[in-house]
């Protein structure tokens, strides 16, 4: 799903707003790349493309960016089992596959989780947030074991 630009400009210029966070022009570059982002990038990936609507940007900035979205609460910080910070501007709740080959993140949905969260967890306080994390190996990944072990 693509959004036109002027969309998200309104959007992020909507949530900055919100959470009293001054809006720059990396920070929007930053956001626009990431929105409607399904590859969860990390902060290499991240200034590797900003760049290209930003070529002066420093890979500092960009990371220094990410966190102040992330602190926010603008996007998600996923952490992963290595030490590689990784971002998701995904507004929907949505679940994650993480792929212990590739170190991708795929998202996924179980929808009637938020019920059974609250009924298993709600008594005992308010929550915040609340997602599935399954570990495993992708198909893309699957695949070139097969091809891998056919050569052989
Ligand atoms: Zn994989
Ligand atoms: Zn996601």
């Amino acid at each position: 799903m693509k959004e036109k630009q002027d969309d998200v400009l309104q959007e992020f210029c909507d949530l900055c707003h919100r959470v009293g966070l001054k809006l720059t022009t990396p920070r929007l570059a930053v956001y626009r790349y990431l929105r409607g982002n399904t590859e969860h990038p990390g902060v290499d990936r991240a200034w590797e493309e900003v760049r290209k609507e930003l070529p002066t940007i420093s890979r500092e900035s960009v990371y220094r960016v990410l966190n102040d979205l992330a602190s926010h609460g603008i996007v998600a910080l996923l952490e992963r089992p290595d030490v590689v910070a990784r971002y998701d501007a995904n507004p929907n709740r949505h679940d994650h596959f993480y792929c212990e080959k590739c170190g991708r993140f795929f998202d996924f949905e179980i929808e009637e989780l938020p019920a059974l969260v609250d009924a298993a967890v709600g008594s005992l306080g308010k929550i915040e947030r609340a997602e599935i994390r399954v570990r495993g190996i992708c198909n893309e990944c699957l695949a070139k074991e097969v091809r891998l072990a056919n050569k052989e």
